[in-house]
């Protein structure tokens, strides 16, 4: 049995990990943990039957413990119930499912306990990059993307020497409001946004989707996982999302990953890597598809992405400013507080009146996060 551990066990990534493990069923899950969301992290225990669950407030772990009194479980919360369930002795593999930059913590402490690392939970490596690849190193632990993309690149890495990479294709859908210019932007609201044309994710994620801010945290992930420079990182959009991303050498020879847009395969690859099981769901029918097509991203109308390349040219803490600008802009716009186009901006704003650390270590990191949030919160 592969025993791991998830870090949002009850999110989009996190459930759809569980659905891997009930397929599998060689999977033992010994930790979960939530937010808020106690309802289903009660079902969860109740079916796979974790050591230990954890939640975010003690309200919530103390009504969780008089939900579940009895299971054989016991019944964490915050920060210290993260680390305590990210380094559980028995642990194989915590699956970093968590959204934003609480995952850091959690993932460091993992990663000097020897844990292997399956990574949805970008934000971690967005602003942490430089503490957690090194550490990783140092451990001997090997971390596993489960975005679609950079799991389509670490694929089609395979049998292939790092050092003949000439580029890597990151593919972008264009996000719901693709063609759309800025005029068209104003007024769009919340529930717009939230309609991805092709994956079904969770709530910020999908945000990010749609200002390209999601493609900027990328390609700074993209950085970080495969050591290599912000130039050579191009981003395509593919419209159909039928190639997850591409990897071209030296000789101009390009690998690709295709498959319909499913969040389990990526999710198993990491799970299982190298060995591929099967994975029941719907095929690419290239008849049926009849053509792919490329576009450029549209960076006049979406800021995110060259205000992501900005963050990581100039490094430091400039991308946790990036991160963390976004972060709070998109739950105000998701409260309907500010307008679609002002979340970029908010951002831009951001990082131009931030005056940049070289090395932040995990405390300065956090606490620009916090400086940054208050900051967007005086601004609006
Ligand atoms: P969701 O919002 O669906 O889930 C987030 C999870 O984190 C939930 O379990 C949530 O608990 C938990 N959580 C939120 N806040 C806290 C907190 N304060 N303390 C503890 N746990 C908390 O996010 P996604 O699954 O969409 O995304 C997760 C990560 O994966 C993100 O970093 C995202 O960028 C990345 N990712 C997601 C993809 C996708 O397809 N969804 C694709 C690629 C990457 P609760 O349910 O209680 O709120």
């Amino acid at each position: 049995m592969k025993k791991i551990a998830i870090l949002g066990s009850t999110g989009s990534i996190g459930t759809q990990t569980l659905e891997i493990v009930r397929e599998q069923k060689d999977i033992e899950v010994l930790g979960i943990s939530a937010g808020s969301n106690v309802k289903l992290l009660e079902q969860q225990i109740r079916e796979f039957k974790p050591k230990l669950a954890c939640v975010w407030t003690e309200a919530d772990a103390k009504e969780l413990k008089s939900k579940v009194k009895d299971q054989n479980v016991k019944i964490l919360s915050g920060m210290e119930g993260l680390i305590e369930l990210a380094i559980m002795e028995e642990v194989e593999i915590l699956v970093t499912a968590i959204v934003g930059m609480i995952g850091i913590r959690p993932t460091i402490a993992a990663i000097e306990h020897g844990k292997n690392i399956a990574l949805a939970n970008k934000e971690t490596l967005v602003t942490a990059g430089h503490i957690i690849m090194p550490l990783a190193k140092e451990h001997h632990v090997s971390i596993y993307p489960v975005d679609s993309e950079h799991s389509a690149v670490f694929q089609s890495l395979n049998g292939e020497n790092h050092k003949e990479i000439e580029k890597i294709l990151l593919t972008a859908s264009g996000g719901p409001f693709r063609g759309k210019k800025r005029q068209d932007l104003y007024h769009v609201e919340a529930k717009d946004a939230l309609k991805h044309p092709n994956w079904s994710m969770g709530r910020k994620i999908t945000i990010d989707s749609a200002t390209l801010v999601n493609k900027g945290l990328e390609v700074i992930e993209a950085k970080w996982l495969f050591d290599i420079e912000p130039e050579k990182i191009e981003v395509v959009v593919q419209p159909q999302s039928i190639i997850h991303s591409m990897v071209q050498y030296v000789d101009g020879g390009i690998m690709a990953q295709l498959g319909t847009p499913d969040m389990k395969l990526p999710i198993q690859y990491a799970l299982y890597y190298p060995e591929r099981r099967p994975l029941m769901g719907k095929r690419v029918d290239f008849f049926e598809l009849a053509q792919m097509t490329f576009e450029k991203p549209d960076t006049k109308t979406f800021k995110g992405l060259d205000l992501a390349y900005r963050a990581i040219s100039l490094g430091g803490s400039m991308p946790t400013v990036f991160n963390a600008a976004n972060e709070k802009a998109v739950a105000l716009f998701l409260e309907g507080k500010i307008g679609f186009l002002q979340i970029a901006d908010l951002i831009e704003s951001a990082m131009e009146s931030h005056k940049r650390l070289e090395e932040p270590n995990v405390s300065e990191i956090l606490e620009i996060e916090q400086d940054t949030y208050d900051k967007i919160i005086r601004q609006i």
